[in-house]
């Protein structure tokens, strides 16, 4: 059976000095791209920086025969970290946006250091590389993006209300440059990955650990960034222990109501069950039908008051 290959591509990995970065930038040297091993090696909640973390898996990669270079900045930087890719390989075809670090405290004890440092390493730092590497994308006519966002983000998750935040971020943000790509075959997807890492060591038994390798994400991230994907882009992927699955907003059949006097806080109580109704769900994807939902609405006869 053929693999997926990515020979002659060029593939930077943010954060790939450990966890699923490390995985991820293995899979695709031993696949064919020549990697940029991008990693602050810093702590998990963003303290201190190395070059060590970087520079072992360069090396491990290189001694099987593959092609990677390290980078050590932070993410914040993403200009020098695309710059590494194009002076070392010339080019830049996959950007997987995976560094990330945590500040876990309960919201009432949050200080602001605890919030700005999360999304100036989430937010900004996806925004910067991926900001650097478009314009490569747009010129080549030829780009892949994965961002990386976390069920704590789609669902929430008590004493992360930073990260949380910086997540679902991430899904707008891909959402986004999937639209703004199209034109130029960018393709963008985001994950809600799941997997043993320092981050979720001490959150999770070692049992469960054991079936949440790194490894078990690869695959997804490989289809979604390989040249053969040239249709499925702005999708959430969640994503670990052998679990993959696409999600997907869905609307209530919801309340259609008059806009005049009669539009009361009463009115929205009296109507809660149809705001809540589920029972015959839509999938929107985009602004546009929630327009079309309304003028459609508003060829429909009024209500009686
Ligand atoms: P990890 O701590 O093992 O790896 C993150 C890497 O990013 C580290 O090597 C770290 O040094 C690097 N890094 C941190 N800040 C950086 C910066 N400013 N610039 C460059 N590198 C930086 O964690 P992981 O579990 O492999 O996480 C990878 C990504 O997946 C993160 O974005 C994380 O939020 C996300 N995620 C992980 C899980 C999970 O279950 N492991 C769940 C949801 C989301």
């Amino acid at each position: 059976m053929s693999e997926l290959r990515f020979d002659n591509q060029v593939v930077v990995v943010t954060g790939a000095g450990g966890g699923l970065g490390k995985a991820y930038a293995h899979f695709f040297a031993s696949r064919g791209a020549s990697v940029v091993v991008n990693d602050l090696g810093g702590s998990h909640k963003g303290e201190g920086q190395s070059s060590k973390a970087a520079d072992v898996v360069v090396d491990e990669i290189r001694a099987a025969g593959g092609k990677a270079v390290a980078n050590y900045d932070s993410v914040e930087n993403g200009e020098g970290i695309i710059e590494t890719a194009i002076k070392n390989f010339g080019r830049i075809d996959v950007l997987l946006n995976n560094a990330g670090i945590l500040r876990d405290i309960s919201f009432k004890n949050m200080k602001d250091e605890d919030w700005d440092l999360i999304n100036r390493v989430h937010t900004y730092g996806a925004y910067k590389c991926a900001r650097a590497a478009w314009p490569h994308f747009r010129k080549q006519k030829y780009g892949r993006v994965i961002n990386t966002a976390s069920a704590a983000g789609l669902f929430g998750s008590f004493g992360q209300a930073n990260y949380s935040a910086a997540k679902l971020g991430q899904v707008g943000f891909t959402e986004t440059l999937a639209k703004e790509g199209a034109k130029y075959n960018i393709i963008a997807n985001v994950i809600a990955p799941i997997a043993a890492s320092r981050m979720t060591a001490t959150v999770m038994p070692p049992d469960v650990l054991e079936n949440l390798k790194p490894d078990w994400v690869v695959p997804l991230v490989a289809a979604l960034v390989h040249s053969s994907n040239t249709t499925e882009s702005g999708g959430i992927y969640e994503v670990g222990g052998g679990h993959v699955a696409k999600l997907r907003w869905e609307r209530a059949k919801g309340a259609l109501l008059k806009t005049d006097d009669s539009l009361t806080p009463g009115t929205i109580a009296r109507k809660w069950n149809e705001v809540n109704d589920f029972s015959q769900p839509e999938y929107p994807t985009g602004p546009a039908d929630f327009m079309a939902y309304l003028e459609d609405g508003l060829k429909m006869p009024s209500a009686p008051k």
